[in-house]
């Protein structure tokens, strides 16, 4: 008889303001600053068996402040920084349009969570979707994944300016990452 296969548990995070500093637009390597405790709070989740993936808007792209290829640079080179810590993402998610272009990937619509659900078999009832904007938990929302909003990035403002009802509020990542594993207990 065949086993069924357990589907997997998944961590998708937002990149700007939730793993590294946003500094407005950043398309280069040499602007990138990791936030405190994000390397840690990543390879707890991890060893916890959640899979990672990052989930991004990049409209930098659309908007022509710098190259779809730029992205990837900075994805490069955040897989060698999170490797020294045995971290891996098994994937980055970018969407590289413009607002107004009206694409069917920009945050908060959920189809890269969705994409990723259905390539590596993932329970999104059981998966977090952290960041720290409005689209963000609209995303996990709409993909059917709990949300956290952290408080760095624009994390307070979120909070302050927006109309949003994430499932949990953590002060950084690494406390988002102390709260989901307290849930597993
Ligand atoms: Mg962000
Ligand atoms: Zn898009």
């Amino acid at each position: 008889m065949a086993k069924e296969k357990l589907k997997q548990r998944a961590i998708f995070l937002d990149r700007d303001g939730t793993i590294m500093v946003d500094s407005n637009y950043v398309g280069d390597v040499d602007r990138v600053i990791l936030l405190d405790g994000a390397i840690e709070a990543l390879r707890r989740l991890q060893d916890a068996g959640y899979r990672l993936f990052v989930i991004t808007n990049q409209s930098g792209v659309g908007r022509g402040y710098f190259s779809r290829q730029a992205v990837d640079q900075i994805h490069r080179f955040l897989d060698e920084t999170f490797a020294t810590a045995g971290v891996a993402f098994e994937r980055y998610y970018v969407c590289p349009h413009h607002p107004d272009d009206g694409c069917a990937c920009r945050k908060p619509h959920p189809k890269h969570l969705l994409d990723a659900a259905a390539e590596y078999d993932l329970d999104l009832a059981a998966s977090y979707m952290i960041g720290d904007r409005a689209s963000d938990i609209g995303a996990g929302a709409n993909a059917g994944t709990r949300t956290i909003l952290v408080l760095t990035g624009a994390g307070r403002e979120t909070m302050a300016n927006e109309e949003v009802a994430p499932g949990h509020v953590a002060e950084d990542i690494g406390a988002a990452a102390d709260w989901i594993l307290e849930q597993d207990r």
